[in-house]
Protein backbone atom coordinates (compact mmCIF):
# COMPACT_ATOMS: atom_id res chain seq x y z
CA UNK A 1 0.00 0.00 0.00
CA UNK A 2 0.97 3.55 -1.04
CA UNK A 3 1.45 6.17 1.47
CA UNK A 4 -0.95 8.46 -0.48
CA UNK A 5 -3.93 8.21 -1.10
CA UNK A 6 -6.90 9.11 -4.11
CA UNK A 7 -10.48 9.76 -4.92
CA UNK A 8 -12.04 9.82 -8.21
CA UNK A 9 -15.77 10.97 -8.07
CA UNK A 10 -17.92 10.65 -11.41
CA UNK A 11 -21.45 11.93 -10.86
CA UNK A 12 -23.23 10.19 -13.81
CA UNK A 13 -24.99 12.90 -15.97
CA UNK A 14 -23.38 15.61 -14.14
CA UNK A 15 -23.42 18.33 -16.87
CA UNK A 16 -26.47 20.73 -17.81
CA UNK A 17 -27.10 23.32 -19.96
CA UNK A 18 -28.57 27.17 -19.23
CA UNK A 19 -31.81 26.49 -20.60
CA UNK A 20 -31.93 23.40 -16.91
CA UNK A 21 -33.67 26.41 -15.20
CA UNK A 22 -34.25 29.60 -15.82
CA UNK A 23 -30.83 30.44 -17.20
CA UNK A 24 -29.22 28.17 -15.12
CA UNK A 25 -28.13 24.78 -15.08
CA UNK A 26 -28.93 22.51 -12.26
CA UNK A 27 -25.08 22.25 -11.00
CA UNK A 28 -25.31 26.34 -11.33
CA UNK A 29 -28.32 26.20 -9.41
CA UNK A 30 -27.94 23.83 -6.49
CA UNK A 31 -26.71 24.79 -2.99
CA UNK A 32 -23.43 23.09 -3.03
CA UNK A 33 -21.05 24.86 -0.44
CA UNK A 34 -18.56 21.43 0.24
CA UNK A 35 -18.31 21.48 -4.02
CA UNK A 36 -17.75 25.56 -3.83
CA UNK A 37 -15.58 24.63 -1.36
CA UNK A 38 -13.44 22.05 -3.61
CA UNK A 39 -13.42 24.87 -6.37
CA UNK A 40 -12.22 27.55 -5.22
CA UNK A 41 -9.75 24.97 -3.00
CA UNK A 42 -8.77 23.64 -6.04
CA UNK A 43 -8.06 23.65 -9.73
CA UNK A 44 -11.27 23.54 -12.61
CA UNK A 45 -11.73 22.98 -16.14
CA UNK A 46 -14.01 21.26 -18.64
CA UNK A 47 -13.50 17.20 -19.51
CA UNK A 48 -14.20 16.06 -23.00
CA UNK A 49 -14.72 12.30 -21.73
CA UNK A 50 -14.08 10.85 -25.19
CA UNK A 51 -13.25 13.49 -27.83
CA UNK A 52 -14.64 17.11 -28.52
CA UNK A 53 -17.98 16.48 -29.97
CA UNK A 54 -19.08 12.77 -29.31
CA UNK A 55 -21.80 12.15 -27.16
CA UNK A 56 -20.86 9.49 -24.86
CA UNK A 57 -22.04 6.24 -23.35
CA UNK A 58 -21.40 5.95 -20.02
CA UNK A 59 -19.49 3.07 -20.89
CA UNK A 60 -17.23 4.35 -23.23
CA UNK A 61 -16.65 7.03 -20.84
CA UNK A 62 -15.84 5.58 -18.10
CA UNK A 63 -13.66 3.19 -19.84
CA UNK A 64 -12.04 6.43 -20.66
CA UNK A 65 -11.80 8.15 -17.29
CA UNK A 66 -10.58 5.17 -16.05
CA UNK A 67 -7.32 5.58 -18.72
CA UNK A 68 -8.80 3.04 -21.43
CA UNK A 69 -9.23 4.04 -24.67
CA UNK A 70 -12.43 2.79 -25.84
CA UNK A 71 -11.10 2.78 -29.37
CA UNK A 72 -8.75 -0.27 -28.59
CA UNK A 73 -10.64 -3.63 -27.75
CA UNK A 74 -14.00 -1.88 -26.78
CA UNK A 75 -16.93 -4.42 -28.33
CA UNK A 76 -20.15 -3.31 -26.16
CA UNK A 77 -22.25 -3.19 -23.25
CA UNK A 78 -23.18 -6.54 -22.55
CA UNK A 79 -19.68 -7.77 -20.92
CA UNK A 80 -19.93 -5.12 -17.86
CA UNK A 81 -23.47 -5.85 -16.89
CA UNK A 82 -22.49 -9.45 -16.70
CA UNK A 83 -19.58 -8.49 -14.80
CA UNK A 84 -21.34 -6.48 -12.69
CA UNK A 85 -24.30 -8.97 -12.09
CA UNK A 86 -21.23 -11.08 -10.68
CA UNK A 87 -21.18 -13.42 -13.60
CA UNK A 88 -17.52 -14.87 -13.62
CA UNK A 89 -16.40 -14.12 -17.29
CA UNK A 90 -13.90 -15.47 -19.85
CA UNK A 91 -11.62 -14.00 -22.73
CA UNK A 92 -13.08 -14.91 -26.35
CA UNK A 93 -17.15 -15.83 -24.80
CA UNK A 94 -20.00 -13.00 -26.09
CA UNK A 95 -22.27 -11.38 -23.61
CA UNK A 96 -25.05 -10.15 -23.36
CA UNK A 97 -27.61 -7.85 -21.90
CA UNK A 98 -31.20 -9.34 -22.02
CA UNK A 99 -34.86 -8.57 -21.33
CA UNK A 100 -37.57 -11.04 -20.43
CA UNK A 101 -40.08 -9.33 -22.46
CA UNK A 102 -44.11 -10.13 -23.89
CA UNK A 103 -44.39 -10.99 -27.42
CA UNK A 104 -47.88 -11.94 -29.08
CA UNK A 105 -47.97 -15.24 -31.55
CA UNK A 106 -47.04 -12.32 -34.83
CA UNK A 107 -43.40 -11.84 -32.80
CA UNK A 108 -44.45 -8.17 -31.99
CA UNK A 109 -43.04 -7.12 -28.94
CA UNK A 110 -46.05 -5.99 -26.30
CA UNK A 111 -43.53 -5.29 -23.25
CA UNK A 112 -39.69 -4.77 -23.65
CA UNK A 113 -39.94 -5.88 -20.05
CA UNK A 114 -42.60 -7.93 -19.49
CA UNK A 115 -44.33 -5.46 -16.83
CA UNK A 116 -41.14 -5.16 -14.95
CA UNK A 117 -41.78 -8.56 -14.07
CA UNK A 118 -41.36 -9.44 -10.26
CA UNK A 119 -41.27 -12.90 -9.81
CA UNK A 120 -40.55 -16.29 -10.89
CA UNK A 121 -36.92 -15.23 -12.05
CA UNK A 122 -35.89 -18.41 -10.90
CA UNK A 123 -37.82 -21.00 -12.90
CA UNK A 124 -37.24 -18.93 -15.72
CA UNK A 125 -33.47 -19.30 -15.19
CA UNK A 126 -34.02 -22.52 -14.92
CA UNK A 127 -35.96 -23.26 -18.05
CA UNK A 128 -34.29 -21.21 -20.53
CA UNK A 129 -30.72 -22.98 -19.01
CA UNK A 130 -32.41 -26.61 -19.61
CA UNK A 131 -32.26 -25.53 -23.45
CA UNK A 132 -29.38 -27.32 -25.81
CA UNK A 133 -27.67 -25.50 -28.80
CA UNK A 134 -25.48 -27.17 -31.32
CA UNK A 135 -21.87 -26.84 -30.64
CA UNK A 136 -21.71 -23.84 -28.38
CA UNK A 137 -22.38 -23.92 -24.56
CA UNK A 138 -23.86 -20.87 -22.75
CA UNK A 139 -25.19 -19.50 -19.31
CA UNK A 140 -27.87 -17.46 -18.77
CA UNK A 141 -28.56 -15.45 -15.49
CA UNK A 142 -31.36 -14.00 -14.69
CA UNK A 143 -31.23 -10.90 -11.99
CA UNK A 144 -33.40 -8.49 -11.00
CA UNK A 145 -37.08 -7.26 -12.45
CA UNK A 146 -36.87 -7.64 -16.62
CA UNK A 147 -33.19 -7.96 -16.13
CA UNK A 148 -30.54 -10.64 -17.35
CA UNK A 149 -27.00 -11.60 -18.68
CA UNK A 150 -25.86 -14.51 -21.50
CA UNK A 151 -22.79 -15.95 -21.97
CA UNK A 152 -22.08 -18.02 -25.17
CA UNK A 153 -19.17 -19.64 -25.26
CA UNK A 154 -16.99 -22.01 -28.03
CA UNK A 155 -14.90 -21.48 -30.88
CA UNK A 156 -15.26 -18.97 -33.26
CA UNK A 157 -17.92 -16.54 -32.29
CA UNK A 158 -17.99 -12.93 -32.73
CA UNK A 159 -19.40 -9.93 -30.93
CA UNK A 160 -20.22 -8.20 -33.94
CA UNK A 161 -23.90 -9.18 -34.28
CA UNK A 162 -26.86 -7.20 -33.78
CA UNK A 163 -29.08 -7.04 -31.23
CA UNK A 164 -32.77 -8.99 -31.44
CA UNK A 165 -33.96 -6.11 -28.99
CA UNK A 166 -36.31 -3.85 -30.86
CA UNK A 167 -35.64 -1.41 -28.24
CA UNK A 168 -39.27 -0.42 -28.56
CA UNK A 169 -42.71 -1.93 -27.95
CA UNK A 170 -45.26 -2.35 -30.81
CA UNK A 171 -42.17 -3.56 -33.05
CA UNK A 172 -41.03 -7.20 -34.05
CA UNK A 173 -38.28 -8.92 -32.69
CA UNK A 174 -35.20 -8.36 -34.52
CA UNK A 175 -33.52 -11.06 -36.04
CA UNK A 176 -29.74 -11.42 -35.07
CA UNK A 177 -27.56 -10.32 -37.98
CA UNK A 178 -23.62 -10.38 -38.68
CA UNK A 179 -22.14 -6.24 -38.54
CA UNK A 180 -18.97 -7.61 -40.45
CA UNK A 181 -18.35 -10.24 -43.22
CA UNK A 182 -16.66 -12.38 -41.30
CA UNK A 183 -17.82 -16.01 -40.82
CA UNK A 184 -17.78 -16.11 -37.04
CA UNK A 185 -20.13 -12.79 -36.93
CA UNK A 186 -22.57 -15.21 -39.34
CA UNK A 187 -22.56 -18.27 -37.34
CA UNK A 188 -22.70 -16.10 -33.98
CA UNK A 189 -25.74 -14.85 -35.51
CA UNK A 190 -27.44 -18.11 -36.53
CA UNK A 191 -26.98 -19.13 -32.86
CA UNK A 192 -28.35 -16.57 -31.54
CA UNK A 193 -31.85 -16.91 -33.67
CA UNK A 194 -31.63 -20.68 -32.72
CA UNK A 195 -31.08 -19.64 -29.10
CA UNK A 196 -34.46 -16.75 -29.08
CA UNK A 197 -36.41 -19.54 -30.60
CA UNK A 198 -35.45 -21.97 -28.33
CA UNK A 199 -35.64 -19.95 -25.29
CA UNK A 200 -39.39 -18.78 -26.57
CA UNK A 201 -40.32 -22.69 -26.85
CA UNK A 202 -39.26 -23.16 -23.15
CA UNK A 203 -40.70 -19.53 -21.76
CA UNK A 204 -44.09 -20.00 -22.81
CA UNK A 205 -45.27 -23.35 -21.18
CA UNK A 206 -44.24 -22.16 -17.80
CA UNK A 207 -46.77 -22.27 -15.25
CA UNK A 208 -45.54 -18.75 -14.28
CA UNK A 209 -46.71 -17.25 -17.18
CA UNK A 210 -50.23 -19.17 -17.64
CA UNK A 211 -50.93 -17.82 -13.95
CA UNK A 212 -49.45 -14.47 -14.59
CA UNK A 213 -52.01 -14.23 -18.56
CA UNK A 214 -55.04 -15.17 -15.75
CA UNK A 215 -53.99 -12.66 -14.02
CA UNK A 216 -53.87 -10.40 -16.28
CA UNK A 217 -50.08 -9.55 -16.34
CA UNK A 218 -47.94 -9.83 -18.87
CA UNK A 219 -46.13 -13.03 -19.42
CA UNK A 220 -42.60 -12.93 -19.49
CA UNK A 221 -42.23 -15.31 -22.95
CA UNK A 222 -39.29 -14.05 -24.58
CA UNK A 223 -35.76 -13.35 -24.19
CA UNK A 224 -34.93 -10.18 -25.92
CA UNK A 225 -30.27 -9.89 -26.27
CA UNK A 226 -28.55 -6.76 -26.92
CA UNK A 227 -25.08 -5.43 -27.02
CA UNK A 228 -22.97 -8.02 -27.85
CA UNK A 229 -19.17 -7.67 -26.31
CA UNK A 230 -16.42 -9.46 -25.24
CA UNK A 231 -13.87 -9.13 -22.20
CA UNK A 232 -11.68 -6.15 -23.09
CA UNK A 233 -7.72 -7.44 -23.47
CA UNK A 234 -6.79 -5.00 -21.04
CA UNK A 235 -3.90 -4.56 -18.14
CA UNK A 236 -5.11 -4.04 -14.80
CA UNK A 237 -5.22 -0.34 -13.13
CA UNK A 238 -2.68 -2.19 -10.48
CA UNK A 239 -0.65 -3.14 -13.44
CA UNK A 240 -0.91 0.10 -15.22
CA UNK A 241 0.05 2.44 -12.50
CA UNK A 242 1.11 0.25 -9.28
CA UNK A 243 -2.26 0.85 -7.48
CA UNK A 244 -4.61 -1.14 -5.19
CA UNK A 245 -7.86 0.48 -6.20
CA UNK A 246 -12.05 -0.10 -5.32
CA UNK A 247 -15.03 0.90 -6.80
CA UNK A 248 -17.85 1.90 -4.33
CA UNK A 249 -20.94 2.07 -6.29
CA UNK A 250 -24.25 0.46 -7.92
CA UNK A 251 -25.69 0.14 -11.13
CA UNK A 252 -24.30 -3.10 -12.79
CA UNK A 253 -22.72 -1.33 -15.46
CA UNK A 254 -20.41 1.00 -13.75
CA UNK A 255 -19.34 -2.35 -10.98
CA UNK A 256 -18.63 -4.14 -14.10
CA UNK A 257 -16.21 -1.51 -15.51
CA UNK A 258 -14.23 -1.15 -12.65
CA UNK A 259 -14.23 -5.69 -12.59
CA UNK A 260 -12.25 -4.81 -15.73
CA UNK A 261 -9.98 -2.56 -15.23
CA UNK A 262 -9.42 -4.79 -12.22
CA UNK A 263 -10.44 -2.88 -9.24
CA UNK A 264 -11.94 -4.41 -6.24
CA UNK A 265 -16.14 -3.50 -6.36
CA UNK A 266 -18.38 -2.83 -3.59
CA UNK A 267 -22.05 -1.87 -2.88
CA UNK A 268 -22.90 -0.48 0.45
CA UNK A 269 -26.04 -0.71 2.34
CA UNK A 270 -28.59 1.80 0.69
CA UNK A 271 -27.07 2.04 -2.67
CA UNK A 272 -29.53 2.09 -5.00
CA UNK A 273 -28.18 3.56 -7.95
CA UNK A 274 -30.89 6.30 -8.30
CA UNK A 275 -32.33 9.67 -6.75
CA UNK A 276 -33.02 7.77 -3.39
CA UNK A 277 -29.55 6.40 -3.07
CA UNK A 278 -27.48 6.39 0.33
CA UNK A 279 -24.53 8.60 -1.13
CA UNK A 280 -23.36 9.28 2.83
CA UNK A 281 -23.59 5.68 2.78
CA UNK A 282 -21.11 5.66 -0.13
CA UNK A 283 -19.10 7.78 1.22
CA UNK A 284 -18.59 5.95 4.46
CA UNK A 285 -17.48 3.27 2.52
CA UNK A 286 -14.75 4.86 0.32
CA UNK A 287 -13.44 5.88 3.70
CA UNK A 288 -12.82 2.42 4.70
CA UNK A 289 -11.66 1.18 1.66
CA UNK A 290 -8.96 4.08 1.67
CA UNK A 291 -7.87 2.28 4.63
CA UNK A 292 -6.34 -0.24 2.99
CA UNK A 293 -6.33 0.77 -0.36
CA UNK A 294 -4.35 3.49 -2.57
CA UNK A 295 -7.00 4.94 -5.10
CA UNK A 296 -11.27 4.61 -4.65
CA UNK A 297 -13.84 5.50 -7.36
CA UNK A 298 -17.54 6.87 -5.97
CA UNK A 299 -20.03 6.37 -8.65
CA UNK A 300 -23.50 8.31 -8.40
CA UNK A 301 -25.84 7.64 -11.04
CA UNK A 302 -29.12 9.87 -9.55
CA UNK A 303 -28.84 13.08 -11.65
CA UNK A 304 -28.51 11.38 -15.69
CA UNK A 305 -32.06 9.15 -14.30
CA UNK A 306 -33.10 12.88 -13.24
CA UNK A 307 -31.79 14.25 -16.49
CA UNK A 308 -33.23 11.88 -18.67
CA UNK A 309 -36.68 12.20 -17.16
CA UNK A 310 -36.62 16.07 -18.06
CA UNK A 311 -37.24 16.45 -14.20
CA UNK A 312 -34.91 19.43 -13.03
CA UNK A 313 -35.87 20.37 -9.90
CA UNK A 314 -34.94 16.54 -8.94
CA UNK A 315 -31.13 17.04 -10.90
CA UNK A 316 -31.20 19.78 -8.36
CA UNK A 317 -31.87 18.06 -5.78
CA UNK A 318 -29.51 14.94 -6.01
CA UNK A 319 -26.19 17.32 -6.68
CA UNK A 320 -27.43 19.03 -3.40
CA UNK A 321 -27.21 15.17 -1.99
CA UNK A 322 -23.85 14.96 -3.90
CA UNK A 323 -22.65 17.89 -1.96
CA UNK A 324 -23.27 16.58 1.41
CA UNK A 325 -21.14 12.93 0.18
CA UNK A 326 -18.23 15.30 -0.63
CA UNK A 327 -18.57 17.12 2.58
CA UNK A 328 -18.33 13.81 4.32
CA UNK A 329 -15.31 13.17 2.42
CA UNK A 330 -13.95 16.12 3.08
CA UNK A 331 -14.41 15.85 7.09
CA UNK A 332 -13.11 12.20 7.02
CA UNK A 333 -10.08 12.32 5.07
CA UNK A 334 -6.56 12.95 5.75
CA UNK A 335 -6.31 16.32 3.07
CA UNK A 336 -2.82 16.41 4.03
CA UNK A 337 -2.11 13.35 1.71
CA UNK A 338 -5.38 12.83 -0.32
CA UNK A 339 -6.31 14.04 -3.75
CA UNK A 340 -9.35 13.96 -5.16
CA UNK A 341 -10.67 14.76 -8.75
CA UNK A 342 -14.58 15.50 -9.05
CA UNK A 343 -16.41 15.73 -12.30
CA UNK A 344 -19.12 13.63 -14.50
CA UNK A 345 -19.07 11.07 -17.10
CA UNK A 346 -21.28 13.33 -20.01
CA UNK A 347 -23.76 16.45 -19.97
CA UNK A 348 -27.64 15.21 -19.45
CA UNK A 349 -29.49 18.42 -20.58
CA UNK A 350 -33.29 18.47 -18.86
CA UNK A 351 -35.10 19.30 -22.17
CA UNK A 352 -33.31 17.38 -24.28
CA UNK A 353 -33.87 13.74 -21.65
CA UNK A 354 -30.15 12.18 -23.54
CA UNK A 355 -26.44 12.17 -23.33
CA UNK A 356 -24.63 15.45 -25.37
CA UNK A 357 -20.98 16.15 -26.29
CA UNK A 358 -20.69 19.70 -24.08
CA UNK A 359 -17.72 18.52 -21.84
CA UNK A 360 -18.80 18.16 -17.89
CA UNK A 361 -16.86 20.43 -15.48
CA UNK A 362 -14.07 18.75 -13.69
CA UNK A 363 -11.99 20.08 -10.58
CA UNK A 364 -9.02 18.83 -8.68
CA UNK A 365 -8.44 19.18 -5.18
CA UNK A 366 -5.43 18.32 -2.49
CA UNK A 367 -2.38 19.62 -0.79
CA UNK A 368 -0.08 19.73 -4.23
CA UNK A 369 -2.86 21.11 -6.52
CA UNK A 370 -2.33 24.98 -7.84
CA UNK A 371 -5.11 26.58 -7.23
CA UNK A 372 -7.01 28.70 -9.91
CA UNK A 373 -9.26 32.02 -9.17
CA UNK A 374 -12.47 30.23 -9.70
CA UNK A 375 -14.87 30.53 -6.53
CA UNK A 376 -17.48 27.92 -7.32
CA UNK A 377 -18.79 25.10 -9.13
CA UNK A 378 -20.27 25.17 -12.35
CA UNK A 379 -20.40 24.49 -16.08
CA UNK A 380 -19.33 28.48 -16.25
CA UNK A 381 -17.12 29.01 -13.79
CA UNK A 382 -15.04 25.77 -14.46
CA UNK A 383 -14.39 26.87 -17.68
CA UNK A 384 -12.95 30.00 -16.56
CA UNK A 385 -10.53 27.31 -14.62
CA UNK A 386 -6.64 26.69 -14.99
CA UNK A 387 -7.22 23.27 -16.18
CA UNK A 388 -8.73 24.69 -19.58
CA UNK A 389 -10.28 21.35 -21.38
CA UNK A 390 -8.84 17.94 -20.83
CA UNK A 391 -9.73 14.65 -22.38
CA UNK A 392 -10.59 11.72 -20.47
CA UNK A 393 -7.49 9.39 -20.68
CA UNK A 394 -6.02 12.14 -19.00
CA UNK A 395 -7.81 12.18 -15.79
CA UNK A 396 -5.84 9.48 -14.03
CA UNK A 397 -2.57 10.43 -14.72
CA UNK A 398 -3.16 13.84 -13.85
CA UNK A 399 -4.40 12.84 -10.64
CA UNK A 400 -1.91 10.07 -10.14
CA UNK A 401 0.80 13.08 -10.42
CA UNK A 402 -0.25 14.91 -7.93
CA UNK A 403 0.67 11.72 -5.50
CA UNK A 404 3.95 11.36 -7.46
CA UNK A 405 2.94 8.00 -8.85
CA UNK A 406 2.85 8.06 -12.60
CA UNK A 407 6.78 7.44 -14.22
CA UNK A 408 9.41 10.17 -16.00
CA UNK A 409 8.72 10.15 -19.89
CA UNK A 410 12.26 10.38 -21.26
CA UNK A 411 15.42 10.80 -19.01
ZN1 LIG B 1 -23.58 8.19 -17.82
Amino acid sequence: MLTKKAILFIVDGLGGRPTDLDGETCLEAAETPNLDRISSGGINGLLHTVRRGVKPGSDVAHLSILSYDPQEGYTGRGVFEALGYGMETEKGCIYFRTNFATVDEKNVVEDRRAGRIEEGQEELEEAINSIELEDVDFRFKATNQHRGALELKGEGLSPHITDTDPHESGEKIKSCEPADSSEEARRTADIVNEFTKKARGVMKNLELNRRREDDGKYPANCLLVRGASQMMDVESLKEKFGVESACVGAGPLYLGVAKQVGMETRKPEGATGDFDSDLISKAEAAVDELENKDFVFIHVKGADNAGHDHDADRKKKFLEKVDEAVGHLLENLDWERTHMVFTGDHTTPIDYGNHTAEPVPIVYYGPKVRTDSVEEIGERPCAEGGLGHMEGLDVLPVLFNFNDWTDKYGS
